[in-house]
């Protein structure tokens, strides 16, 4: 699933999509609102999700609400002219991505 990229600057720094070799677009996480039971986290695509919604219900007939959990990972850039620039890229995954 392809996420739109967004990028903002502000003074000398750009919040962009961390799109870095292997950090996932988003992970998915489905919970029933009922009895708080949750999926299994899937990266990049949320139909695993739903299809475990689906089953829950199956399961369960009276659980019918759920919330979608995702998670998108970030991450702050020196711009050209900030004196941080010079440090080179990143060098750690988020915590949670590297999966
Ligand atoms: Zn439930």
């Amino acid at each position: 699933m392809a996420l739109p990229r967004l990028l903002m600057r502000f003074m000398d720094w750009a919040l962009n999509f961390d799109d870095r070799e292997g950090v996932p677009e988003a992970i998915f996480e489905m919970e029933c609102m009922i009895c708080h039971a949750v999926s299994e986290l899937c990266d990049n695509e949320g139909e695993t999700s739903q299809l475990w919604a689906l089953k829950h219900t199956g399961r369960h007939p009276t659980h019918r609400e759920f919330k979608l959990l995702t998670e998108t990972f970030w991450r702050v850039d020196p711009m050209p002219g900030n004196p941080f620039a010079d440090m080179g890229p990143l060098r750690s995954l988020p915590r949670g991505a590297s999966r």
